[in-house]
């Protein structure tokens, strides 16, 4: 039996998660889904100066928005846990005495860590960014220099010190990427990276590659800015001799012009937000808008970033959540990067808000609605909602769109009621308010026939009848099916308003 396929989402909680972060979790949670396994959501909060508090909390609340809840991790259980690292604190030092045991890493004692004077040095000398790697460090100050028996000394005596990898020289290190194929590292393009810090926490790569064994992760999806660090993954798995994962790189997701990575900065200066929900930086106090306050349905949001990277060869572009599952593949998630488009986006919206059914968009507008003091039934709501979303980009144009629902019109379309209009239409509509002031069940069929009855009589055409009707009715020619607009406001409204209707129309 082949292993239950296991992916985790491993954000750091240093700020509000941003969308592409968003997508890295979707995508683990499909991928997941699609082969009957498990989606896992881990904590990376080694680094505790980057900590932003309520970082966690937002992480959770955007999974759950979005309907994308692990099976397990943290706030969400099971049985690999803790799943936050800053909770596994313990368990990680050991890890990295195995590899200095194996002869895969090396201390640096604290007290005379001669690394910091001698990178200023080579600043100096013009080298600009110099590496603690695999020629510097045989000349700074660590256990592979010093005598052994001093090493020994210090270590008993308790002295404080970090643990570095020692990667070896000249190596060619290949991995198989799912969506980018083979990708391959010389070693000595990088460093001794840091696994164990002097403070005893450990570094996100070593913590990251230890959690993902511990938690028997199979796959790994990240975005691609991780690229660059997987061929030390990679050597800490053959150091550890552990089996390896496999790697998914997610491209970038692009500003709307596809000129770099989209960031919170381009949200602001176009107008739309790049974060999931609502976040205030507890700092500054800085407010940032998210989709759901934006008026974003959650499956929309979703919908969109599914498209965002990843292709299902068809013309489909509406998926539900299970859809995507079926659908979806890594190896259909593009190597270059996906342009964000904000226009797609909310043509997204608008196709999920159609495509709800009138009672769904009757309770999540009520509050809307109220806000505006509109009150009326769920029922009632139903029938102006399917009415309106035609119209709708986004829930809280609901109220807007249909405020002549619940007070008088607000504004008219003067220029084409004087266009309509002309004195020998006034008998015949003051004839159609009586005759519609007498039906029976004001139902939208009766006013119709009516409407049409009368016409026919008088010899006029829809074209020189129905914009007087819309106009006084509703403000404008646009809008919903004016005979059931007209059934819903009632028999006196609607008089009302005709009456009104006329007598601006005379007076233009
Ligand atoms: N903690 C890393 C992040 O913030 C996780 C990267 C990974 O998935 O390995 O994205």
């Amino acid at each position: 039996m082949s292993k239950k396929i296991r992916t985790r989402f491993a954000p750091s909680p240093t700020g509000p998660l941003h969308m592409g972060g968003v997508r890295t979790a979707l995508y683990c949670y499909l991928f997941a889904k699609k082969n009957q396994g498990d989606f896992i959501l881990r904590i990376e909060d080694t680094d505790q100066t980057r900590f932003v508090p309520g970082a966690e909390q937002y992480i959770v609340d955007t999974l759950k928005w979005c309907g994308i809840e692990p099976n397990e991790g943290f706030e969400f259980g099971g049985n690999y846990g803790p799943y936050r690292q800053s909770e596994r604190k313990a368990m990680y030092r050991k890890y990295a005495e195995e590899l200095i045991e194996k002869g895969h890493a090396y201390y640096v004692f604290t007290s005379d860590d001669n690394w910091p004077t001698v990178k200023e040095e080579l600043i100096k000398q013009g080298n600009p960014s110099p590496k603690y790697d695999n020629v510097t460090r045989q000349y700074l100050k660590n256990s592979l220099t010093l005598p052994a028996d001093e090493v020994q000394k210090r270590l008993e005596a308790g002295e404080e010190y970090a643990i570095r990898y020692k990667m070896p020289r000249n190596e060619e290190v290949r991995f198989e990427d799912k969506i980018r194929s083979w990708v391959s590292f010389n070693t000595n393009q990088l460093d001794d990276k840091v696994l164990l810090k002097s403070d005893g926490m450990p570094t996100y790569h070593l913590a990251n590659v230890v959690d993902d064994h511990l938690m028997e992760i199979t796959d790994v999806v990240r975005g691609e800015e991780w690229l660059p660090s997987t061929p030390l993954h990679v050597k800490l798995y053959e150091s550890f001799g552990w089996e390896m994962p496999s790697f998914s790189h997610l491209p970038l997701i692009l500003k709307p012009d596809g000129k770099g990575k989209l960031s919170k900065r381009d949200g602001d200066r176009l107008g739309f937000p790049v974060f999931p929900l609502n976040w205030t930086d507890p700092e500054t106090g800085e407010q940032s808008q998210g989709y759901r306050e934006r008026g974003f349905l959650p499956d929309a949001f979703v919908n969109m970033l599914a498209l965002l990277g990843w292709n299902p060869g068809t013309e489909q572009e509406i998926f539900t959540l299970e859809e995507l599952v079926e659908a979806f593949s890594l190896e259909r998630v593009g190597k270059s990067g996906a342009r964000f488009d904000f226009e797609k986006t909310k043509w997204f919206n608008q196709q999920y808000i159609k495509s709800k059914s009138n009672e769904e968009l009757a309770l999540l507008t009520k509050e809307d609605f109220e806000k505006h003091k509109y009150e009326a039934s769920v029922e009632k709501l139903a029938i102006i909602c399917d009415l309106i979303k035609e119209r709708a980009t986004f829930l809280h144009e609901f109220p807007s769109l249909g405020y002549y629902f619940f007070e008088d019109v607000r504004e008219y379309d003067t220029k084409n009621l004087v266009k309509k209009w002309d004195g020998t239409k006034e008998p015949f509509f003051m004839d159609l308010i009586n005759s519609l002031n007498s039906l029976e069940t004001f139902s939208a069929e009766e006013i119709e026939t009516c409407v049409k009855t009368k016409m026919e009589a008088a010899g006029l055409g829809f074209g020189q009848v129905l914009p007087i009707l819309r106009i006084s009715i509703t403000g404008t020619m646009q809008g919903p099916p004016v005979f059931s607009v007209m059934s819903l406001l009632g028999k006196s409204i609607c008089s009302d308003r005709l009456h009104k209707g006329i007598t601006l129309a005379k007076s233009l």
